[in-house]
C-alpha cells in the first residue's frame, strides 16, 4: 500500500527489540508504517525519528504520551516497554482511542491482563499480544499439520527455550519490572505454542523451578523452570526454559503416525523442519522448506489488517490472559509434589 493508506504505528519504548527488530521489520511490511515514537530518551528518539522519516512533532515523552490522542496518523500504539509497565501504557493508549499491540508477556499478572482487556473493550479498540511465533510460517505449518489429524493424535510435545543471560543488573532480574524470570520471558513461547498446537486448554499443570543460590541475579526471579501440561485429549507437553543454559529453541511433536521436529522454532530466524512418517516398511524423513519471512513484519501487518478490516487479531488480549492464568497455576503451587488441577 502507498504510505498514505498504511496503518500508522507508534512505538512506546526504544529498547533493543524496537530498534533492532521491529523498526527494521517495516522494510518488509506491506500495510503498516511507523509514524510516532514514545521514549524517555529525547536525544535517542530524535535520531531514531529522523532515521525512519518520523516527524519531530510525533515524538512523545512518557509524561506527554496522552497527547497522542490528537495525532490522527497514529492508529496503533505498540507497547514495547519492560513487562511491568505494559498495563498502564496499554490502558493509556486505549483511553487515547488507539488500537493497541502489546509485547509478550502481556503483563505481570492475570489481574493486570484483565484490566488491559477491560480498558480496550470499554474504549472500543483492538488489543493484540505480540506472540510472534504464531505468525511465523514454520510454526504455523506445525500447528496446521498436527491439527489436520493426518498424522494421528499428538501424544507428546517437547518445547525448550533457553539462552544464557549476560552478567550484570537489568530489568529482567527485577520482579516488579519483569514479573518473573525465564518463564514469562522465554518459557512463555513453549506454553503458548503447546496450546496453539493442540488447540486445547490444559487440564493440569505442574512445574518446578531452580535458582542458583550464589547468583544474585536470581534473588527475585527464576533462572530455570521445567513444566508439564496435560491436555484433555491426552497430549502431554514437556516444556523447559532457562536463563542459564546454552541457546536451544526447539520444538518436537510425537504423534501416533510420525514425528515433527522444528529446530530454532522460537528463534527470530533459522527454522528447520523435518517430518518423519512411515512409508510402507521404511521411515520417510522429509525436510520441509518454506521461504524465509520476517515474522515481525508478518505480525505487524496482521494487526494492521485487523484494524483496516475491523477484525479480532489471532492473538487477542484473552490469549495473553490465559497464559498468565496458566503461569500462575504452574508456579504458585502451594504444596511441593502435588499436581495442581485447573
Ligand atoms: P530493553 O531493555 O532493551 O528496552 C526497554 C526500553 O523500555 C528501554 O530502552 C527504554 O526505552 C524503555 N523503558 C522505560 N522505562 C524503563 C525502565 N524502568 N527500565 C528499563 N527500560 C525502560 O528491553 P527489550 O526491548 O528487550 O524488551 C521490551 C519488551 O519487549 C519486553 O516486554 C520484552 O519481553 C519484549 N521482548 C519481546 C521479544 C520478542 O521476541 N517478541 C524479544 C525481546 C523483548 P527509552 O530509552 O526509549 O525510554
Amino acid at each position: 500500500l502507498p504510505p498514505g493508506e498504511r496503518v500508522g504505528f507508534a512505538f512506546v519504548g526504544l529498547g533493543r527489540l524496537t530498534l533492532e527488530e521491529l523498526l527494521p521489520a517495516f522494510a518488509e511490511c506491506k500495510t503498516a508504517r511507523p509514524v510516532a515514537l514514545v521514549s524517555g530518551s529525547p536525544e535517542k528518539a530524535k535520531v531514531v525519528a529522523a532515521q525512519h522519516g518520523i516527524k519531530e512533532s510525533s515524538v512523545y515523552s512518557y509524561d506527554d504520551f496522552d497527547r497522542i490522542a490528537d495525532n490522527p496518523e497514529v492508529q496503533v500504539v505498540y507497547v514495547v516497554l519492560p513487562n511491568g509497565l505494559h498495563r498502564d501504557f496499554v490502558i493509556r493508549a486505549a483511553k487515547a482511542g488507539k488500537h493497541v499491540m502489546c509485547e509478550k508477556p502481556m503483563a505481570n499478572s492475570s489481574q493486570e491482563a484483565r484490566d488491559m482487556i477491560a480498558a480496550c473493550k470499554q474504549a472500543g479498540v483492538r488489543l493484540m499480544v505480540a506472540y510472534r511465533c504464531q505468525y511465523e510460517p514454520y510454526n504455523r505449518e506445525v500447528i496446521q499439520r498436527v491439527r489436520s489429524g493426518d498424522m494421528g493424535a499428538a501424544r507428546i510435545i517437547e518445547a525448550t527455550n533457553t539462552q544464557v543471560m549476560g552478567p550484570g543488573d537489568q530489568w529482567r532480574f527485577r520482579k516488579a519490572l519483569a514479573g518473573g524470570g525465564a518463564l514469562p520471558d522465554i518459557g512463555l513461547y513453549c506454553l503458548n505454542t503447546a496450546r496453539a498446537i493442540t488447540g486445547e486448554e490444559p487440564v493440569e499443570v505442574f512445574a518446578r523451578i531452580f535458582n542458583p543460590q550464589a547468583d544474585d541475579r536470581y534473588r527475585e526471579v527464576e533462572e530455570t523452570i521445567a513444566f508439564m501440561l496435560r491436555f484433555p485429549s491426552g497430549t502431554m507437553a514437556n516444556c523447559s526454559s532457562s536463563y542459564g543454559a546454552h541457546e536451544s529453541k526447539d520444538l518436537r511433536v510425537r504423534l501416533e503416525k510420525g514425528r515433527i521436529d522444528l529446530e530454532n522454532a522460537f528463534a527470530y530466524e533459522g527454522q528447520q523442519m523435518r517430518v518423519a512418517q512411515r512409508g510402507g516398511k521404511a521411515e520417510v524423513i522429509d525436510t520441509v522448506r518454506m521461504p524465509q519471512q520476517n515474522q515481525f513484519s508478518l505480525e505487524i501487518d496482521h494487526m494492521a489488517a485487523c484494524v483496516k478490516e475491523n477484525r479480532v487479531p489471532r492473538t487477542p488480549g484473552e490469549e495473553g490472559l490465559q497464559d498468565h492464568h496458566l503461569m500462575r497455576r504452574s508456579t504458585g503451587q502451594p504444596k511441593p509434589g502435588r499436581l495442581s488441577r485447573l
